[in-house]
């Protein structure tokens, strides 16, 4: 049936817009429920049946309150058509997209209902009808016939903020409801506290919003016609907003999209960044944003400050040094927001702003320094004040000095651990809610009732190994997730060896698609914390069915090589799923001491006789130098490729029986670590190069590119001083060099100097083999040409992606298509990104976290008195008013500053005590000179100075540590003689101890008090301070990013940890 519909909108911009549509009607529009009794086509999400009520929101409520809708305890959501296309029009494109991610993620349960094409729901406009209320009438038309087509099995909740509608529509059919969004909270929603704090500060932040003043505070942004044209024309620059971290009152840089200037030839193509000066000019663009600037006249421009900031706040030096001026512009206009969830602090008392009604509007300062204050109502100003607190922008209109927005959840106190952690996991978008109910339930049980067992089918699908080869594991001492195993033994009477690597088999228990899968997706790793650690996958996989512990049968992926026993040429490889049993889970120490045939107990034989115990310790150790042998040789072939051993990592945690980090301690080279290593490599690349060939255009690899020569000045440079060359032309070149530039009088040197080339690298990276050249496949750091990973699939999702191209290219093999549809080229791609951003947001994580326990430890400490404050520090780079230092005993880098903004600098007395006068300083290549009335003092490379580690405090930011020289000898404390990572370890225990008595004491507080910090502990999944898989994780990540190379005054305390295998 053909319908007219006429439609008056108002677009995003304001303008009233006549649509005239022909509209087709249909009896059968799928209703998307469990409970249909009319068979309809009900494709894709459906809501179950066995709730107490769905329910309907209107226009409004969808438009004003999503986020209330967002939350995953909400079920039976049922959106109207007509809702969706009013947030389309009225919101813009970013809320469209969020209403419609919402209805396509399965973990969220909500349909979609058209109902304007269903011939009995749909109503036609009457005249002289408002929009808003034929719109309400149309939602209420909708419910009415969900209750009538699920003949009336299900209570039909329509929830609406006009109050007329309530009056109107509440009695008129049985089995139909019509409720506000409060009443339908405080009655079938009480206990979601979070849900109704939201809604208190969305309704409070849209009353003000009616009660905004009109005066201009800005220029209004132009229309995007207007923009597009201008863009097209060459007339304004399309860009990214940049805000610079330490200047962010006045400095934003535009970074040009190279996509935007393509019709606009030379100007615009050459130029790379656009300086905005000051907050007119960026006219209400957030850091962030999508943003249209057009240039000023070239005599206003002006240039960037290039000296830094002393410390990171803003205040000026008054001899801020300048670059030439630069292309400078104003915003006329923002093509797209990107606002996110910003963690605020809420002003102390003294602060709070106008009082209006009963609500207070407050000046929040974001966490993160490149946003601008934002303005909240709220009722909790005082409850609230120095608390955390996640907020969202709302609008920022022009007649507004600031942007609006309205508070989401506490997080806590600020300066508490858990408040700062929260805070550290929201400003980097990581969101670790504990396992949902359903998505536990897709698992498999292993319980002591119901114990796991091998599954028949399995034993007759996969190649069993387990009679035929003996299986081991080696992992660090205490390791309880165990995802690789690995195998040897000879062949065909000794002219060939099979080496085997086995990893758990997790997309055997994680089908592709299923809730757990797009969790761990959406999560992409593991993420390790200096105190805790997100699984990405649940524990019933990642510490037990998917953990190859000794003495148990498991479903592996294997990669099994037959190689000439001699010339060790590899003659096969055979990939496939595997049945596996280890017979041994060895620690390093333990194998190790195996191979040096030392008298060591093995705990699996301590039941067998003499007589059968030392025949199969023989077995074992024969294996393991079997083993080692092939590694040796794998490891030299790659080093002939020109294999980069950069800064290892020299530490080991000691664990005690609880699995607590007793000690750190610095780990023995033990040649057995890396033969492990050497084979994960090895499987990793086998298996590159098998889903490339298989799938030359989707298949997902690793790789790293070189790093540009240009990043490596201060590498060369420095070893100079010291008079080394490094050869930085190729990566054999530049592992040859480092590995020649050492000093015997000081370890320190060649660490700090591959701590630079490390600085140096870009970053290794996941991509789709459609998306790159076969040239870019190249790993650097490894010297491979094909790399991926496979061997942690328990908490990576790039390897469960591989080990599901791996199976799809077995079965091709085979002759079987593939059960599921593989990601096209675009869609990997995409994932890859995905993945990309989510293992820098680790990595930004991880760094945020030590640097708060770094703070945390030494704020508890008088840094006058107290010895572990002092600490010995080496100079690994020379600046404009300071130095670079390294502090060993705790893994602190930072600057340590020569002259202060008084005009003071440091020079040094008879005994090297250090003090300040008035003086000058000056800068050389290799060394730094202070000069004052009593004569010249100066600072070279390398050398040793002691340094007072002190803690910089912000109430709004992250608190920093400050350097102060104090003698420009080398520090020689009592406890010189002890690892250098002791202090480390001290550091964590004594951190989480004080924080753990702190949030007693806090407990204690809120039962006398108000409620303040119930979601205190929601992320937390793992209380178990891991040191050590931060320590493992650490090692495999990838290299710094190119950004800090470029900031060397980013504390970059954990650098010295970094292994570079870059794997
Ligand atoms: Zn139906």
């Amino acid at each position: 049936m053909l319908k007219q519909l006429i439609l008056h909108l108002k677009s995003c911009r304001g303008r009233k817009v006549r649509v005239v549509r022909e509209h087709y009607v249909r009896e059968r529009v799928p209703c998307f429920s469990a409970l249909c009794q009319a068979d309809c086509d009900n494709d894709g999400k459906v809501l179950p049946g066995d709730l107490t009520h769905y329910v309907v929101p209107d226009v409004g409520v969808v438009v004003d309150y999503l986020e209330i809708l967002e939350f995953r305890e909400l079920q039976g959501i049922v959106f109207t058509q007509t809702a969706c296309q009013a947030v389309q029009h009225s919101k813009g494109r970013r809320q469209y997209n969020r209403l419609r991610n919402l209805l396509k993620d399965p973990r969220h349960d909500c349909v979609l209902f058209a109902n304007e094409f269903q011939e009995y729901s749909y109503c036609p406009r009457e005249k002289g009808e408002s929009q808003e209320k034929w719109q309400t009438r149309c939602v209420y038309s909708a419910a009415v016939w969900y209750h009538n087509h699920l003949a009336g099995m299900m209570d039909i909740v329509m929830i609406t903020e006009d109050q007329d509608a309530v009056a109107q529509f509440s009695s008129l059919s049985s089995g139909v409801y019509v409720v506000s969004v409060q009443d339908y909270l405080s009655n079938f929603w009480m206990e979601l506290h979070a849900a109704h704090e939201l809604y208190n500060s969305i309704s409070q932040a849209l009353e003000e919003k009616e009660s905004e003043g009109t005066e201009k505070e800005y220029t209004e942004h132009l229309p995007s016609e207007i923009l597009e044209a201008g863009i097209k024309s060459g007339r304004y620059i399309q860009g990214v907003l940049n805000v610079n971290k330490h200047r962010a009152q006045q400095e934003a840089l535009i970074t040009t999209q190279a996509s935007s200037n393509k019709n606009t030839g030379t100007f615009t193509a050459a130029l790379r960044d656009v300086l905005v000066y000051g907050g007119k000019n960026r006219n209400r663009a957030v850091h962030g944003d999508v943003v249209v600037v057009e240039l000023l006249p070239k005599s206003e421009w002006r240039g960037k400050v290039t000296s830094l900031t002393e410390r990171q706040g803003d205040e000026k030096t008054g001899e801020d040094e300048k670059s030439k001026p630069m292309p400078t512009g104003y915003v006329v206009g923002i093509l797209q927001r990107n606002w996110r969830d910003y963690v605020v602090t809420f002003p102390p008392r003294e602060a709070t702003q106008s009082q209006s009604r009963n609500s207070q509007r407050i000046l929040a300062i974001p966490w993160d320094p490149r946003i601008p204050k934002i303005r909240i109502s709220t009722q909790q100003a005082d409850a609230l004040q120095d608390h955390r607190v996640v907020v969202r922008i709302d609008s920022w209109e022009s007649t507004s000095l600031y942007p609006n927005g309205h508070s989401v959840r506490v997080l806590g106190r600020a300066g508490e651990l858990e408040t700062e952690i929260q805070t550290i996991l929201i400003e980097n978008f990581i969101h670790v809610p504990p396992f949902s109910e359903a998505q536990l339930k897709e698992m498999p049980v292993n319980s002591p009732e119901k114990p796991w067992k091998v599954h028949p089918s399995q034993v007759a699908s996969r190649r069993d190994l387990r009679g035929t080869h003996l299986v081991f594991s080696i992992d660090p001492r205490g390791c309880e997730d165990v995802d690789d195993t690995l195998s040897v033994r000879t062949l065909d009477g000794g002219k060939l060896l099979e080496l085997g690597v086995h990893i758990a088999d997790v997309t055997h228990f994680v089908p592709e698609g299923s809730l757990t899968d797009l969790e761990a997706r959406s999560r992409a790793t593991t993420y390790y914390l200096a105190d805790r650690r997100y699984d990405m996958l649940p524990a019933v996989l990642s510490a037990d069915l998917c953990s190859l512990l000794g003495g148990v049968d498991r479903y592996a992926m294997s990669v099994l090589w037959e190689l000439d026993a001699h010339t060790l040429e590899v003659t096969k490889v055979w990939y496939g799923r595997t049945l596996i049993r280890s017979s041994y889970q060895l620690h390093y120490e333990l194998a190790q001491a195996l191979l040096n045939r030392e008298d060591t107990e093995v705990p699996e034989l301590a039941p067998l006789s003499p007589e059968e115990k030392d025949a199969k310790l023989a077995e074992l150790t024969q294996a393991l130098e079997m083993l080692t042998h092939v590694a040796r040789h794998l490891r030299a072939q790659r080093d002939r490729g020109g294999a980069l051993e950069l800064e290892g990592v020299e530490v080991r945690a000691q664990l005690d029986a609880e699995k607590n980090i007793t000690a750190l301690v610095p780990r023995q080279p033990l040649e057995v670590h890396e033969t492990v290593a050497e084979c994960m490599i090895y499987a990793n690349h086998w298996v590159a190069r098998k889903i490339q060939k298989t799938f030359p255009h989707q298949a997902l690899l690793r790789h790293h590119p070189p790093p540009r020569q240009e990043f490596f000045s201060q590498l060369v440079d420095s070893a100079k001083a010291r008079g080394f060359t490094i050869n930085t032309s190729s990566n054999k070149a530049l592992a040859d060099s480092l590995d020649r530039a050492v000093d015997p009088e000081d370890p320190l040197v060649n660490r700090m100097l591959r701590m630079m080339a490390t600085q140096a690298m870009s970053q290794a990276l996941y991509f789709s083999t459609g998306a790159q050249s076969q040239e870019q496949y190249y790993h650097y750091g490894l010297a491979l040409d094909h790399y991926t990973h496979f061997t942690s699939p328990i908490r990576r999702y790039a390897d469960m992606i591989v080990h599901r191209l791996l199976t799809a290219a077995v079965d091709l093999d085979k002759g079987l298509s593939p059960a599921v549809a593989l990601a096209t080229n675009k869609e990997l791609e995409e994932t890859t990104q995905h993945i990309n951003n989510k293992n820098r947001a680790a990595q930004r994580a991880q760094k945020l976290s030590i640097e708060l326990f770094q703070c945390l430890y030494f704020k508890e400490r008088d840094p006058q008195t107290d010895p572990s404050c002092v600490a010995d520090a080496a100079i690994y780079a020379i600046r404009d008013n300071g130095v670079l230092v390294f502090v060993p005993q705790y893994g602190v880098k930072g600057p340590v500053y020569l002259k202060n903004r008084d005009g003071e600098v440091v020079t040094v007395g008879q005994d090297g005590r250090c003090e300040w006068k008035t003086g000058s300083v000056k800068r050389y290549s290799e060394h730094i000179s202070t000069t004052c009335s009593s004569g010249t003092s100066t600072f070279t490379l390398f050398d040793h100075i002691t340094v007072r580690i002190s803690v910089q405090p912000s109430r709004c930011h992250a608190d920093s540590l400050n350097l102060e020289i104090i003698s420009n000898k080398p520090h020689k404390s009592a406890e010189s003689q002890q690892p250098h990572s002791q202090g480390r370890s001290q550091l964590v225990q004594e951190v989480v101890r004080q924080a753990e008595e702190a949030s007693q004491q806090a407990q204690e507080r809120a039962s006398r008090g108000p409620r303040l910090s119930k979601e205190e502990r929601e992320f937390c999944q793992s209380k178990t301070p891991n040191l050590y898989s931060l320590l493992e994780e650490i090692r495999e990540l990838a290299l710094m990013d190119v950004g800090a190379a470029a900031n060397v005054f980013n504390m970059n305390i954990y650098a010295h940890l970094n292994n570079n295998h870059c794997t």
